[in-house]
């Protein structure tokens, strides 16, 4: 199977005009995964009008796609050779080697939207480069329901090729945004990972709060679950003064709630999650952390001093 409206030639991609039948043609693309999130992208480009080849280990995944206009590959290799730009969307990095190990790479534009870590992806960027091809990691924030849908503010970080990027931007940006965010290939999925460590500190909390509130008859997780969520929102807001701080290594100009304060309150906290029956032990680490810190000069700080404990 071979692209015939492949987009190499194009200094960019967007659409161009064909000249018999005056209609736009979107360039070719390959994918390579039909899980949840990869099915989601396809349906994505296959709605903007995208040629679209697909491949999946379990080649039953394909049926609903090819059904709706995707061009089914019987290999990996055959799906790679179909188009100049070639995205993965697979488990991890090691079915990446895996499902690209026979394959010929040269004169490819590798987009690995699979989640991995940030050696990872660098080591992934020299293994594809060697073998002839440009190469841009991507980390998705987003869930599937929200690939082909702007409205739902999902996106993809990318890193690595920044002429990969300028050259396929328009195809990228058809299933969800897209940020480029530099040179260094590792840096999409640190970033991805830093995004989602900061969730799962916020989910830890709302653990511990649904957890405090859990035994009590008269009050309704449905009813306090927005509550919860305005709160949570509305600290969120206190994230760019710790980024301003960090910048600038002044960690005490504009603290309104100084560790010192919070300290103070641990015991509230602790005492709260004794009278409800409820384990701390999400919030103690935390908790010693800020006591340290408070004990070691930064009672006037707010939270900055802490990230430097972590490193
Ligand atoms: P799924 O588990 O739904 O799909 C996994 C895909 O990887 C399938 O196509 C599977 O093929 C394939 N696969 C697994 N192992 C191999 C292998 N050894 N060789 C070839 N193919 C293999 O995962 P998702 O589609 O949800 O996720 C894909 C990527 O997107 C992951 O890296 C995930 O972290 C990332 N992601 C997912 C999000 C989500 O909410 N779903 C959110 C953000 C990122 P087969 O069908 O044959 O099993």
């Amino acid at each position: 199977m071979t692209d015939t409206t492949s987009d190499a030639a194009s200094p960019t991609d967007s659409p161009s005009v064909s000249s018999s039948a005056s209609l736009p043609v979107s360039p070719s693309l390959t994918l390579l995964g039909l899980g949840a999130m990869g099915t989601a992208f396809a349906r994505a480009w296959l709605a903007a009008g995208y040629p679209l080849t697909v491949w999946n280990r379990t080649p039953s995944r394909a049926e609903a796609l090819v059904a709706e206009g995707a061009r089914p590959a019987a290999s990996a290799a055959e799906a790679v050779a179909a188009s100049t730009l070639v995205v993965t969307c697979l488990l991890d990095d090691a079915s990446v080697g895996e499902t690209l190990e026979g394959a010929d790479l040269t004169g490819k534009d590798l987009v690995d939207l699979t989640t991995g870590t940030p050696s990872e992806a660098r080591t992934r960027a020299v293994w594809a480069e060697a073998r002839g091809a440009r190469f841009l990691s991507g980390g998705i924030m987003a869930v599937p329901p929200m690939i082909g849908t702007p409205e739902a503010g999902g996106y993809v970080l990318y890193s690595g090729s920044q002429d990969l990027f300028e050259a396929h931007r328009t195809t990228l940006a058809a299933p969800a945004g897209t940020r480029f965010v530099g040179g260094n290939p590792g840096h999409a999925a640190l970033q991805d990972v830093a995004l989602l460590s900061g969730m799962y500190g916020m989910l830890a909390g709302v653990a511990h709060a649904f957890a405090l509130i859990g035994g009590e008859k008269d009050i309704a997780p449905a009813e306090f679950a927005p509550l919860l969520a305005e709160w949570v929102a509305a600290m969120s807001g206190t994230i760019p003064q710790i980024g301003e701080q960090l910048a600038s290594g002044d960690y005490e100009s504009g603290v309104t709630s100084s560790l010192e304060m919070q300290v103070a309150g641990i015991k509230t906290f602790l005492g709260t999650a004794a009278d409800q029956n409820v384990s701390p032990e999400l919030l103690t680490p935390f908790f010693d952390m800020m006591r340290r810190q408070a004990e070691t000069g930064g009672g006037g700080e707010g939270f900055a001093g802490l990230v430097g404990l972590l490193t």
